[in-house]
């Protein structure tokens, strides 16, 4: 049966909605959705690395001690899936399965069992807003796919909360003299040691390049404040140059050792002028390219944060 018509089926014997598209699962067959005794019950799939989970979510009230809950749903011994984690305000279980789905009619039993088993323990809601507790909400929003009781002025303060984080973000100046002058500091250095280590070894140790790419791209974000166009150009560059800096220093040390000849302007010059076909016989190409994933791993990591509240009503069109 498709997962389509499946919740469908769960959500008649559950006393639920299916709603496609909506849900926390991010999943095109949606979730079952609806409130029992009042407590908020969601009922969908999500996937666990290969295998497929059937997830029963019940939230309730704000607890102090959501330990209790943990010791109902063990004296309550429900056989059907697992515990998959107890929040202040949530149970979620978790029913895996290998190739057939639950049957519809136990997974409808199993959400009323746990309901059941929470009850003595839990308080569900009761038609307020469950943040400020003060106005009155009788209709389930979505935040960020999850339902809740959340009234308007909750939802534009948690919006404001959320995105903070991103305002704060794009509040930075960016320092852009630091920047450069960090990331060149890092190229030179790491170019450097790349070099050294190199000769050391006799061997160009291309993961080297990853960490090389790396320090540049911190420095520069570091010395900038956040991840800005300038660094995004300069970072690419300053990586390259200081891989091939530190080839330089390599071939060049490489020629003084097997040819007796001493450092001179001359030498390092010929190895600059050659180094394109040096880098072509060797590894060049492909330590720059290492560079430049450790570099897009290091803007990637500090990019802006996303800390997005979006709410959205259950069952709007187009969702
Ligand atoms: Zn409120």
């Amino acid at each position: 049966m498709k997962e389509n018509e499946y919740l469908q089926q769960v959500a008649n014997l559950a006393g639920l909605r299916h709603y496609p598209q909506q849900g926390p699962w991010n999943k095109k067959s949606g979730s079952a959705v609806g409130t029992r005794d009042n407590y908020v019950t969601t009922i969908g799939f999500t996937q666990n690395g290969r295998a497929s989970v059937l997830v029963i979510l019940l939230r309730f009230k704000k607890l102090d001690q959501p330990e209790q809950v943990k010791s109902a749903l063990k004296s309550a011994a429900i056989k059907k899936g697992k515990l998959g984690e107890i929040g202040s305000n949530f149970v979620r279980w978790e029913w895996t399965y290998a190739f057939a789905k639950p049957k519809a009619e136990e997974v409808a039993k199993l959400a009323e069992d746990l309901r059941t088993a929470i009850k003595p323990v839990t308080t569900p809601f009761d038609g307020r807003c469950e943040q400020c507790a003060s106005n009155s909400t009788n209709s389930l929003t979505l935040l960020n796919g999850l339902p809740m009781f959340i009234c308007a002025t909750c939802q534009e303060k948690v919006r404001q909360e959320l995105n903070q984080a991103a305002v704060n973000y794009d509040a930075i100046t960016p320092n852009y003299p630091n920047g450069l002058v960090l990331g060149l500091g890092a190229a030179a250095v790491g170019g450097l040691a790349w070099g050294l280590i190199a000769y050391a070894i006799n061997y160009i140790f291309l993961y080297g390049a990853i960490l090389i790419g790396f320090m540049v791209a911190t420095g520069v974000i570091k010395g900038t404040g956040k991840v800005t166009r300038f660094g995004q150009i300069i970072i690419p560059i300053l990586t390259v140059a200081s891989v091939l800096f530190g080839d330089v220093i390599f071939y060049t040390l490489i020629v003084m050792k097997q040819e007796h000849v001493a450092f001179s302007g001359k030498l390092l010059n010929a190895i600059v002028v050659h180094l394109w076909q040096i880098e072509m016989k060797g590894s060049g190409v492909l330590s720059v390219f290492f560079g430049l994933v450790g570099a897009g791993y290091s803007l990637y990591s500090a990019r802006k944060p996303k800390f997005q509240a979006v709410f959205q009503p259950l069952g709007a069109p187009n969702a």
